[in-house]
């Protein structure tokens, strides 16, 4: 089993979905990566809150595997982002942005985590995630994250870092948006010549598409009734997948396989109440339950 250090946003965060509202709630893409990879393995994080996010908000990291020796508090206001979704939920506009303490953020990984084997570069400027990267010696596996935000204001700079990285995570309209291809199995040879040897795309209700070289593995979203919240379960899949992958030995494809249904499977908790409501109460039990309806839902015999 591997730690794996995680850089990325930790938020405030107002969603608006057709189903309510929650306003201010804590969130950020290197908070639902940490939760959810903390079912697996040790998960350290670099990021950066001001001194509004107070001990009672830092509560959604107690009593987990997560390390939070490189996680900064100075003055100023913690990043701030507001979501609001269309009726399928399947759309998403982004109402603000305000990067806040973000904007003069250096990440400085302690001297402690500098060999961590397994490192993720969630969704922030990449210009950070390069730099997290300076500071790991040889890593056995970068995966990373982005987001429309970063590819339209930072090109430049995300192509850098992709270059440095395997495994990239992203969703459909950020794997078109990143590529200039409509087609998504167009867009993946292009983004993997970009550097990243395998990509996994999210797709929202409809799964994720994980593409290399010599092919592709599909898996469904779980089929679920409650769905309030979708905002993080992109970051939640990646904490899953990584997770995943960083508790075994080896990266066959059977491993593989199986890291893209722990994605899916953390990710589905994660949509099923608002913020991370859901994933808080999440127990071990229920995560290994459902991986198996995962694996009812996707059986088939060809005989
Ligand atoms: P997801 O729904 O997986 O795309 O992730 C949503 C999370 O990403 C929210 O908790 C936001 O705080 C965070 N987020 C939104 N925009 C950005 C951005 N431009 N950079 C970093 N994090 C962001």
């Amino acid at each position: 089993m591997h730690p794996i250090l995680a850089i990325g946003s930790v938020a405030f965060d107002s969603i608006k979905t057709p189903f309510g509202e929650a306003a201010h709630v804590v969130g950020g893409a290197a908070t639902y990566f940490s939760v959810a990879a903390s079912f697996f393995t040790d998960v350290r994080v670099v990021a950066v809150v001001g001194e509004d996010f107070t001990d009672e908000q830092m509560q959604v990291f107690a009593g987990r595997r997560i390390d939070l020796a490189g996680l900064q508090r100075v003055p100023g206001h913690t990043f701030r982002w507001r979501g609001e979704y269309s009726f399928d939920l399947n759309n998403r506009d982004t109402i603000y942005t305000y990067l806040n303490v973000f904007e003069e953020f250096r990440p400085v990984v302690p001297a402690a985590h500098r060999e961590t084997p397994f490192v993720f570069l969630g969704n922030i400027h990449p210009v950070l995630q390069a730099e997290v990267l300076d500071q790991v010696s040889s890593p056995r596996l970068v995966a990373a994250d982005s987001m429309n935000y970063w590819i339209e204001r930072t090109p430049d700079e995300l192509r850098d870092v992709l270059r440095r990285v395997d495994v990239l995570i992203i969703n459909d309209s950020e794997a078109r948006e990143l590529s200039g291809e409509a087609n998504l199995v167009k867009a993946s040879r292009v983004i993997r010549d970009m550097g990243p040897k395998l990509l996994v795309i999210k797709r929202g209700e409809y799964g994720v598409l994980m593409t290399r070289d010599d092919g592709f593995f599909a898996a469904p979203a779980m089929p679920l009734e409650e769905v309030f919240d979708p905002t993080g379960a992109g970051d939640t899949f990646a904490g899953g997948f990584v997770g995943y992958l960083a508790s075994h030995r080896g990266m066959s494809d059977q491993v593989l396989t199986q890291a893209v249904i722990y994605g899916s499977t953390m990710a589905s908790f994660a949509v099923e109440d608002f913020g991370l409501d859901r994933l808080l109460r999440l127990t071990p039990e229920e995560v290994r339950a459902r991986f198996s309806q995962f694996k009812r839902l996707t059986h088939f015999d060809d005989v």
